[in-house]
């Protein structure tokens, strides 16, 4: 708004300017004047208006132009007086106005600014010194200097003044500022211009007026060389210019190479955070560790008396903590165990996170082995404070295994998983503790990744075997069935018991698919004995299934096929499962054991007693057996309070409809005990042993001819421990 408001102003100025170039133009121009009479004048005007315009030098920087005119002009004044002045400096203007614009206004406005400033001028002189032609002839050279002087000072004034007003109201800047910055140093070329034409006008007296013409060369000459020296000024001004461009342009480069280099300084430091730090506790990560364990291990090769440590940290229960304050929690336990065990450490240590909750250290330099002890010892002591994190006080322990330098490994990996196994043993130790690897703890460990390379072996190679255990009914002393047991023929070991392998199987998951086996196996080979030979009650068998079994998805659908493709009774069959499988998760249990009951099968709780079922919860369990654990047998001496837990059972049992086996039936008393507890059937080692499946075939033709378990056991010392073991000698290897 404003910028229009002072636009509007300065067209009003330029015109006015214009109107008043014009009437000044018009006035002098109706003046009487003898010397547009005189061929000198026209002949003068001719040399200003074809070589003025010509001889123009824009002055660097500035938006003015000097020409040589105002010699010209100035000389014409002296010579021919004001009006001619008037008239030829309006002209004049106009044509150098052709040749340096393109718009018509400004033709105009340059043409009445060098009326108005020479009306000025003119009227001005007259004023001070009367007439202007008479001044050269004035006899004291002062008054002609003088008027000289007026004359080049009103010019520059009015001329200089006039364009500075417009320029000032355009641009909106003060005008005395406008003035001073673009115009100041022009007062000189109107000084130089008045001097010279006092100095030709002299001569145009003494010599003739054709000095003109030969002066015009030497102005030219002086004005060429002013040209020039412009030319040059402005070249070397637009040199430092450019310099100063390209300092600028220097300086931003530097400035923006500082900035990549900066930059790139930062996103190497970001990649060093990411390849060789933890994200969230800033710790180095493995690979650095590796890296530091990797110049320990050259360390203590040259020099015997060095000695370095790698403690492997595992958080007790971290998931627990997870699960209940959440993970943002855990992180920040995380990030305050790191700068606690920072802590307790010397800085040229290393301390690292190695994922999870599992963090290493490397105590390097160690004079003596054990201070490793004391560093594990100091962390177990620090952790006894709890942990302040948001609001929540939070205690944690650490299971730490230990592995020294002194077993001289080469490779870095190695010493990590020796302090690995340690933690893993202190876990199984109890927790919140330290273990010292061993090689023990080697052997071990190597066993057992042996141990399960062969048991994946072991399926395809088709190594397991079944063997069968005889149950005996307790009232008439009978046959029963058989439980089902497996075995692994290992090709180098003989004879692997379950409790060697089923526990790795579980962890594994290779159980599933040797728990279907035996169920196929067994029930085929029971099918077969019972059509050889048929009995009033068929022979039942009984199957144990892992708890990974039990939550597997198709398992229904598993023992359903198995039961066709083998024709077995679905009746016949008892699987038995542990009181925690059901109790873990009694809902899911529920369903899955309904749907199995459904079958027809029947199903067993094995180990009863040993595990924590809720006596309550047991009788919403389609549970049609109970299987008293072998401890409770054993120890069932007279008095003992482990006869009273057995009746208790039995009484339960009894009281929800189910039948009772006690296991692991040893003694004469035992058996006696129990026949007087009413307990329905009997499984042990008194009856037998478990067997392999011919000598099974055996025991079951010829209990099947009418001879009880029992009468064998009075008659034969069939049960006798030397006659079992040529019986079952295999099983003695153990
Ligand atoms: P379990 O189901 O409690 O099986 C009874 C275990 O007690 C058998 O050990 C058997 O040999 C032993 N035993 C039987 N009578 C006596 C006795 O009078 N005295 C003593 N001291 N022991 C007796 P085994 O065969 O070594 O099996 C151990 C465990 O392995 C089994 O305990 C069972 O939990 C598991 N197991 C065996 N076979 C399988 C299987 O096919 N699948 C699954 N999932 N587990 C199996
Ligand atoms: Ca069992
Ligand atoms: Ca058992």
């Amino acid at each position: 708004m404003e910028a229009v408001a002072r636009q509007r102003q300065a067209k009003t100025v330029i015109w006015s300017v214009i109107f008043l170039g014009a009437a000044c133009f018009a006035f002098s121009a109706s003046r009487p004047s003898p010397a547009l009479q005189d061929i000198h004048f026209w002949l003068l005007a001719l040399i200003t208006i074809c070589i003025g315009p010509r001889c123009s030098v824009k002055i660097p920087r500035v938006k003015s132009q000097i020409t040589i005119s105002e010699t010209f002009i100035f000389l014409s004044m002296l010579v021919f007086d004001g009006e001619a002045a008037i008239l030829l400096a309006t002209v004049e203007g106009f044509c150098t106005s052709l040749r340096i614009s393109k718009k018509n206004l400004n033709h105009l406005f340059n043409a009445s600014v060098l009326a108005v400033s020479y009306s000025l001028t003119v009227w001005t002189l007259r004023f001070l010194f009367g007439s202007i032609v008479t001044l050269p002839h004035s006899r004291n050279p002062a008054i002609f200097i003088s008027a000289i002087c007026v004359m080049s000072v009103m010019q520059y004034v009015g001329n200089s003044g006039l364009i500075a007003l417009c320029v000032a109201l355009r641009a909106g800047q003060p005008l005395w500022h406008t003035w001073r910055q673009n115009y100041l140093y022009t007062s000189l070329t109107y000084i130089a211009g008045a001097s010279a034409a006092a100095i030709i006008t002299k001569l145009v007296w003494a010599v003739g007026f054709y000095v003109v013409v030969a002066t015009t060369p030497i102005i030219g000459i002086v004005y060429f060389t002013y040209y020039f020296y412009l030319k040059n000024a402005e070249t070397q001004a637009k040199q430092v210019e450019q310099a100063q461009c390209h300092i600028e342009e220097l300086s931003r480069h530097i400035a923006e190479q500082e900035r990549i280099s900066l930059e790139l300084q930062q996103s190497k430091e970001h990649f060093r955070h990411a390849a060789f730090h933890d994200a969230l506790t800033g710790l180095p990560n493995r690979a650095l560790l590796t890296d530091h364990l990797k110049l320990a291990i050259e360390r203590a090769k040259r020099r015997t008396d060095h000695y370095f440590a790698i403690l492997f940290i595992d958080l007790d229960r971290f998931k627990n903590i997870n699960d209940s304050l959440g993970h943002s929690t855990g992180d920040k336990l995380l990030i305050a165990l790191a700068r606690r065990v920072e802590e307790c450490l010397r800085p040229i240590d290393t301390v690292a996170r190695l994922g999870g909750d599992e963090f290493a250290i490397l105590l390097d330099g160690l004079e003596d082995p054990d201070d490793a002890i004391r560093v594990a010892e100091r962390i177990q002591l620090e952790l006894t404070h709890p942990f302040n994190l948001s609001g929540n006080e939070v205690y944690t322990t650490a299971s730490i295994g230990i592995a020294l330098s002194t077993t001289g490994y080469e490779h870095p990996e190695n010493l990590l998983r020796d302090a690995d196994i340690a933690m893993y043993r202190a876990k199984e130790n109890g927790k919140d503790r330290y273990e010292l690897f061993d090689t023990i703890m080697h052997a071990r460990a190597v066993a057992l990744l042996q141990l399960e390379n062969d048991l994946r072996r072991a399926i395809e190679r088709h190594e397991f075997t079944v063997h069968y255990q005889p149950i005996i009914a307790l009232d008439n002393d009978r046959l029963s069935g058989f439980e089902a047991l497996v075995r692994w023929e290992h090709p180098e070991r003989g004879l692997v018991f379950p409790s060697e392998f089923i526990s790795l199987a579980e962890e594994t998951g290779l159980i599933t698919e040797i728990g279907q086996w035996v169920l196929r196996e067994s029930c085929q080979q029971v099918r077969q004995w019972q059509r050889k030979a048929p009995m009033n009650r068929p022979l039942t068998l009984s199957v144990n299934l892992s708890s990974k079994q039990f939550t597997q998805r198709n398992l229904i659908e598993q023992v359903t096929l198995i039961l066709e493709e083998t024709d077995f009774d679905p009746r016949c069959l008892r699987l038995e499962i542990t009181e925690s499988v059901v109790m873990e998760n009694a809902e899911k249990a529920t369903t899955m054991l309904k749907q199995l009951r459904d079958l027809g099968v029947h199903l067993s709780i094995d180990d009863f007693g040993t595990g924590y079922s809720s006596l309550s919860y047991l009788h919403r369990f389609p549970v049609t057996t109970l299987k008293i654990d072998r401890s409770f047998i054993s120890r069932m001496g007279a008095g003992d309070e482990n006869l009273e837990i057995v009746r208790t059972i039995m009484t339960l049992g009894n009281n929800l409809g189910m039948d009772v086996i006690a296991e692991g039936v040893e003694t004469k008393e035992q058996l006696a005990q129990l026949r007087a507890l009413k307990c329905n059937y009997g499984q042990g080692y008194l009856f037998s042993r478990p067997i392999n499946s011919e000598l099974a075939e055996k025991f079951v033709l010829e209990r099947a001819q009418g001879q009880t378990v029992i009468s064998t056991l009075m008659d034969e010392p069939m049960l006798d421990e030397t006659v079992l073991a040529q019986t079952t000698s295999v099983e003695y290897v153990n």
